[in-house]
């Protein structure tokens, strides 16, 4: 009897698959990639059929119940690379499949329906409510304060995703007659209704250089079979350009493209320019609604889709005939998902490109060294773009050394004289300025001056941010909201002070210091919701306002060739993080934001406020000196055996109970070093992390560093049978980690 069983891969975090008969009824209809329902310890659980066969040799099998959708959602080529994911991530094959496969395609909704939330208190009273709601329910007082800031109207699912909250939190405001949920249509996504102008229509002619990276691109797409090449070229050295050309071949050609690009690069201005170029793109991020991303999942599918735009999950878009993928900002840290499957889209993408014959191009200014060494090893073909189009100079950048500053009476700390004196001179010349800095909120540390005495947040051991409009201390881990007290609680004097500087201050300070100057604030506090951050660029964009102050958000992407000046502010906070990574995003950093400004024919200057000017990240960041920073870093590597020159994996445990933890990481650690010795992989750890307690839960972790991923694999399945049982305790398992804290 053909197909009688069927392999059931389930979305649990368990290593198999399952064997299910498949009933007569069922038979042509379950069929590799069609999800089915099936018993699984005496309940029905959704799963996906990977594979049928003829025969068991289990004695006993359960009947698959059901199946879903209208036919299987997974190619054969999804299959495969989920597998693949499954395998080198460490994940179920279920966890990699429910990875693939968004949302609302899975729940199948039907038209664009969805359920909103609308605040049913006046505005001038939300804050009494949410004041009321904070000691007893303070899940529901985030929820209704976040509700409140919203400009637009938001879905259930956004909402819950904003405030960091399950839906029945946002049930339970309804029910006390706080907000009121009803059914509409949800408004177009503005990513998809931008206009490009007559002029982004027409390809310029190529430089030499874009020219020498297109043809190698278009070499191997002839060639047929893939390949990856590494496009390294500085901000505004056209690499956008060569994609550009590069798919519109290959389009031309009959095949598809998919470009990644970073979550917060997913600007307007980057869509326009794909929009304007080709007349099927579809675009996929993360504040679409659902029933938006199934119908473009459906478009792209059907084969109508030339070019998907879109941030990590868009890898998986089932775009057939895949010619080319694009990962552009190869380095941005948002491509690795940071919960199971722990991929990284960049390395999805270059086995996603191999399986399907396509070639995958990465683009960055500041490429991560591991692409870098890959491709001076003569795994990736390499082009370099030197300099930027058209002869623009690269913005000059200078260093400012914080230690070298004296404070004049009505002066500012943060602010040196040299940059506030630049702004104003820009200001004079109708010229705008970026001033970045890499923190949201007022001041970033509360504590008593006279006992030491510091707030932390009471479920995660690190100290909480006070945001003045808010008027609130928050933990940006898990959201909690505090109350500044006006007396210290241990010593009950008055002396609660707070220092440090988010974006929030800094926006102020920059207000004293140029009064009557239009200053916008560009972080995730002012920017929360669909089209909020449009309205920000706007408003910059149109002249309105003439200083822009933000975080990461203005880093990336942002292209005003108005923009003359770009101030730097803390730019060595990030250096002192405990991660091998911090001098390499700590370069990155300094060489995106310094990419932001001599945009346009006035040219460009970026002032870096920094405590450690001679440090090699700086100096070269300043310099424009990509492989002299690669360099010096590179050597660090190699003499601590750390990524690229090895494989890392973290292994975080954890957990309520500290000691139960502890020992958890102790016994995991035994079993490995038990195992592993003649692999040639090192074992760091057991240690508590950096952060030892978010949300309550201890944490602990284990560091692996071996010469091939096999290796580091090997160290992992010996350590799996001492992974605690239960639920208790949690075990993540992250290949290739991005983050140590
Ligand atoms: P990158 O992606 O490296 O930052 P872009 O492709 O965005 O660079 O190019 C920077 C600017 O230069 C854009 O405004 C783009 O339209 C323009 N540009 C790119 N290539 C050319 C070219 N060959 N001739 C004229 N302008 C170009
Ligand atoms: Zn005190
Ligand atoms: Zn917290």
């Amino acid at each position: 009897m053909p197909d009688l069983y069927a392999d059931i891969a389930l979305n649990l975090a368990v290593d198999q698959t399952f064997t299910y008969q498949v009933p007569e009824g069922l038979r042509g209809e379950v069929v590799p990639g069609r999800r089915v329902r099936a018993p699984f310890r005496g309940r029905a659980v959704d799963g996906y059929c990977v594979g049928l066969s003829d025969a068991t040799e289990l004695d006993r099998v359960l009947d698959i119940e059901g199946v879903l959708d209208d036919g299987p959602l997974i190619s054969a080529e999804m299959l495969e690379l989920t597998r693949w994911i499954a395998d080198y991530y460490c994940c179920s094959w279920g966890q990699a499949l429910e990875a693939a496969l968004p949302g609302g395609v899975r729940r199948a909704i039907r038209h664009r329906m969805q359920t909103v939330v609308r605040p049913a208190v006046e505005p001038d009273r939300v804050a009494d409510e949410v004041e009321a709601l904070e000691d007893r329910s303070p899940k529901q007082a985030h929820a209704l304060h976040v509700l409140s800031t919203l400009e637009h109207t938001a879905t259930l699912q956004e909402l819950a995703g904003l405030a960091d909250c399950s839906t029945a939190t946002i049930r339970a405001l309804a029910k006390k007659g706080l907000v009121v949920l009803g059914r509409e249509e949800v408004d177009d996504d503005p990513l998809l209704s931008v206009e490009p102008s007559e002029s982004e229509t027409v390809a310029p002619e190529l430089e030499p250089a874009q020219d020498s990276a297109l043809r190698r691109i278009l070499g191997l797409h002839r060639r047929g079979g893939g390949g990856v090449v590494l496009v390294h070229g500085v901000t505004g050295s056209g690499k956008t350009e060569v994609y550009l050309q590069a798919i519109d071949r290959v389009v031309a050609d009959g095949g598809g493209a998919i470009v990644l690009v970073p979550e917060i690069s997913l600007t307007p201005q980057t869509v326009r320019r794909f929009r304007a170029r080709f007349e099927h793109i579809a675009v996929l991020h993360s504040n679409l609604t659902e029933g938006r991303r199934r119908e473009q999942w459906h478009a792209i599918q059907s084969g109508e889709v030339q070019v998907v735009v879109g941030a990590r999950s868009a890898i998986f878009a089932p775009m057939p005939n895949l010619g080319l993928i694009v990962v552009d900002e190869e380095d941005g840290t948002s491509f690795k998902q940071d919960q199971a499957p722990r991929y990284h889209a960049r390395d999805v993408a270059v086995v996603r490109g191999h399986k399907a014959g396509a070639v995958v191009v990465l683009g960055s200014a500041t490429p991560a060294l591991e692409s870098y060494r890959n491709a001076r090893q003569g795994k990736y073909e390499l082009a370099r773009l030197p300099g930027r189009v058209q002869g623009r100079p690269m913005p000059k950048v200078e260093l400012v050394d914080m230690r070298k500053q004296s404070f004049v009476p009505g002066g500012s700390r943060f602010l040196s004289q040299r940059l506030l004196g630049l702004i104003a001179n820009r200001l004079s010349r109708d010229e705008q300025s970026i001033v970045f800095l890499n923190r949201r909120g007022f001041s970033t540390y509360v504590f008593c001056t006279r006992c030491g005495w510091a707030l932390k947040c009471s479920h995660c051991d690190v100290s909480m941010t006070y945001h003045r409009r808010a008027d609130r201390a928050m933990c940006h881990h898990c959201g909690l909201r505090a109350r500044v007290p006006a007396r210290c609680p241990d010593c009950k004097s008055d002396a609660v002070k707070s220092i440090g500087l988010g974006t929030e201050k800094l926006e102020a300070e920059l207000a004293r210091q140029l009064p009557d100057v239009p200053i916008g604030r560009m972080d995730s506090d002012t920017v929360r919701g669909r089209g909020a951050h449009q309205r920000v660029l706007d408003a910059f964009g149109s002249g309105r306002f003439k200083v822009l102050v933000g975080t990461q958000m203005v880093a990336k992407g942002l292209d005003f060739p108005n923009v003359t000046l770009v101030g730097v502010v803390n730019a060595d906070t990030a250096l002192h993080l405990p991660d091998f990574r911090a001098g390499e995003r700590t370069h990155q950093l300094v060489s995106q934001v310094a990419g932001r400004t001599g945009r346009g024919p006035k040219g460009g200057l970026v002032v870096v406020q920094t405590w450690q000017p001679e440090h090699y990240t700086m100096q070269t960041a300043a310099g424009h000196d990509y492989a002299g920073f690669a360099k010096t870093e590179l050597e660090h590597r190699r003499q601590l055996g750390f990524p690229p020159f090895s494989r890392a994996a973290r292994i975080v445990i954890d957990g309520e109970v500290p000691g139960e933890v502890k020992q958890a990481a102790y016994d995991i650690a035994g079993a490995i070093k038990e195992q592993s010795g003649p692999t040639g992989g090192v074992l760091h750890g057991p240690m508590p992390c950096p952060i030892e307690r978010i949300k309550n839960r201890h944490r602990h972790h284990i560091l692996l560093l071996g010469g091939k991923s096999g290796v580091i694999r090997a160290m992992i399945a010996a350590g799996r049978p001492a992974f605690p049982a239960g639920r208790r305790m949690r075990v993540a398992v992250d290949i290739d980690p991005v983050s140590m804290l």
